[in-house]
């Protein structure tokens, strides 16, 4: 699929947070900055956030969230709430918009609008929560 194709000109896909994507098996990969962004908002040190969020990619080169035993990140509460949700990585809230992989779109809910119309829709997707 090409990007054209994946996102079309004046197009973004809008999460419907369904969390399938949190419970899905992969690294998910963080960078030093990423992490204190994350402890700050859950009122956490970063050192405690570490020991007890982040690991090493098994290839020894990245850092990436825990997975829990069932493969879901862990920072996922429940079957869709993220915890640090305002202040997720970039892997996380670049998808499916800014990254995407084979078969993506058998998995993820997200719907395809309007750049134009994207943060009204945010604000109805979320009004309810
Ligand atoms: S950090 Fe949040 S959005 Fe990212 S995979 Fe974990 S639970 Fe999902
Ligand atoms: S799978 Fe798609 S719709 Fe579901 S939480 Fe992830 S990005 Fe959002």
């Amino acid at each position: 699929m090409d990007t054209e194709e994946h996102l079309p000109k004046g197009k973004k896909w809008l999460c419907q947070r369904c969390g399938n994507c949190c419970r899905r098996p992969g690294p998910v990969i963080v960078s030093g900055k990423e992490i204190d962004k994350m402890a700050n908002f859950l009122e956490m040190d970063p050192e405690k956030f570490l020991d007890l969020y982040v690991s090493v990619t098994p290839d020894g080169e990245n850092l990436t969230l825990i997975s829990k035993p069932d493969e879901s990140c862990i920072l996922l509460d429940g079957t869709n709430k993220c915890m640090v949700n305002d202040a997720k990585p970039d892997q996380c809230s670049g998808f499916p918009n800014t990254w995407f992989f084979e078969g993506w779109r058998d998995m993820c809910g997200a719907i395809l609008i309007n750049e134009d119309d994207f943060d009204q829709a945010v604000i109805e997707r979320d009004k309810d929560k």
